[in-house]
């Protein structure tokens, strides 16, 4: 077999199952291409995707805008490193800042590298301004978290798969209760060595828990009242996922158009990657105003890659994508859309308990185990019936499809899960 032959399914699993790390279980389905809400395996089978890359792809498979910036970008300079200017950078540090209302950005490549960020520049701002004692600063985070799979994040994961013999863990941090204000108050008071709150708007891995409404402001006013850093990752949630730029922008407008970020709730770090490149290019970063990002010194962090000006030019086409084409309008009306649909089914069946969720980052609950495999089971079967979806955690399944997609799609995608879950009514 040459390596250039076109493959069929069974063979690229094949290779990938022979030469590849088991790291990931993949539904089995194998995709050579995409466009906007669509993806078509190597036998030339369409699908609605349902999970856009973990919420990588909010613009859709190979926007056009982000795809060409890319291209033009790539033929013209790929990489200085940040031993040199690029002139496009401070173009893109300059929009993301302006759009998200932070004074500053630190550039990166994946998620889990901007976690790694803020929690560097968290602890340098404990002891540099906030004056803790030197290696005794400690950040809170929350049970059943998901920020990436670093040494250090998997040190306060709660997940044994992720953690199990991955050992000696990173130290500094405390865990408490998602969505419980007084496990935070709690924390807050019982320890002065408090530097920062890292927080997920909603809990996307851990199965798209939604926390109470005034679960965020009032965490944000408690690490306020106490001098502590509350640390949003919006890794999943941010760039329109949930309705609004952010999920954490509460109530303001920025399902507008011309938002400019004004969150409810500010983070005092913002953490972005996934659709900060609409997924065509590793592309994260740390926002947050001088008072903070300006412990950051030169020689004190860094990435060969973080910044390149391939990057910077597809992170501007990326935002400029959600803008332009009002996608957090799309996502909030659409989501209300589905979880209404969804909620009408659930009131007849057997097979789902609930429908959870914000914008267009939705889950179901099955009514089974969280050892069963009817979910997984369930997602075979969409994935025959054309559409694809992924469990997570066993007996729920995360619905996240591309924010371009119309009703009428919407509506087609309604139809087929529906029929689908009825082939498992008991
Ligand atoms: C995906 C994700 C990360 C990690 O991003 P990677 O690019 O996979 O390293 C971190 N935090 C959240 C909330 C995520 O969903």
């Amino acid at each position: 077999m040459a390596v250039l032959d076109q493959l069929t399914s069974q063979q690229a699993m094949d290779l990938e199952n022979k030469y590849g790390a088991h790291n990931y279980h993949p539904l089995p389905v194998v995709l050579s291409r995409g466009e906007g809400v669509h993806v078509w395996d190597v036998e030339g089978k369409q699908y609605y995707d349902f999970l856009s890359a973990y919420s990588a792809v909010n613009q859709g498979h190979c926007h056009p805008k982000i795809v060409g910036a890319m291209v033009n970008q790539a033929q013209t300079l790929t990489l200085t490193s940040r031993a040199f200017y690029n002139d496009m950078l401070g173009k893109f540090e300059k929009y993301a800042t302006e759009t998200f209302n932070f004074d500053k950005l630190l550039p990166m490549n994946t998620g889990a590298e901007a976690v790694e960020t803020a929690l560097k520049l968290c602890r340098k701002w404990a002891y540099e301004v906030k004056g803790i004692d030197e290696n005794e600063a400690e950040i809170i985070v929350c049970e059943n978290n998901f920020h990436g799979r670093t040494t250090t994040i998997i040190s306060f994961s709660n997940d044994p798969v992720a953690r199990k013999n991955f050992g000696p863990y990173t130290k500094g941090f405390i865990k408490i209760e998602y969505d419980n204000l007084k496990a935070l108050e709690d924390a807050l008071t019982s320890n002065k060595n408090i530097a920062g709150f890292l927080v997920e708007p909603i809990q996307g891995e851990a199965g798209v828990f939604v926390p109470s409404d005034d679960y965020l402001s009032k965490a944000k006013a408690l690490c306020e009242k106490h001098n502590v850093l509350f640390i949003a990752d919006e890794v999943q949630t941010g760039i329109a996922r949930t309705g609004r730029l952010l999920a954490t922008c509460g109530n303001c407008s920025c399902a507008d158009k011309h938002c400019s970020g004004t969150p409810e709730v500010k983070p005092d770090i913002l953490i972005l990657g996934k659709a900060l490149s609409g997924g065509a290019y590793p592309v994260s970063a740390v926002l947050a105003n001088d008072n903070i990002m300006n412990v950051i010194k030169p020689g004190n962090h860094g990435s060969t890659f973080g910044g390149n000006p391939v990057a910077a030019a597809i992170g501007i086409a990326a935002l400029e994508v959600i803008k332009d084409e009002n996608l957090a309008q799309n996502a909030s009306d659409l989501g209300d859309l589905f979880r209404a649909e969804l909620s009408k089914y659930i009131e007849h069946s057997t097979i789902v308990n609930a429908v959870r969720g914000k914008g267009l980052l939705n889950a179901i609950l099955i009514n089974d185990t969280e050892d069963s495999d009817t979910a997984w089971n369930i997602c075979l079967a969409l994935r025959d019936n054309g559409l694809l979806a992924k469990p997570t955690h066993g007996n729920i399944i995360r619905f996240a499809p591309p924010l371009v997609m119309t009703k009428e799609q919407l509506l087609d995608c309604i139809s087929i899960i529906t029929k689908t879950l009825q082939q498992f009514e008991k």
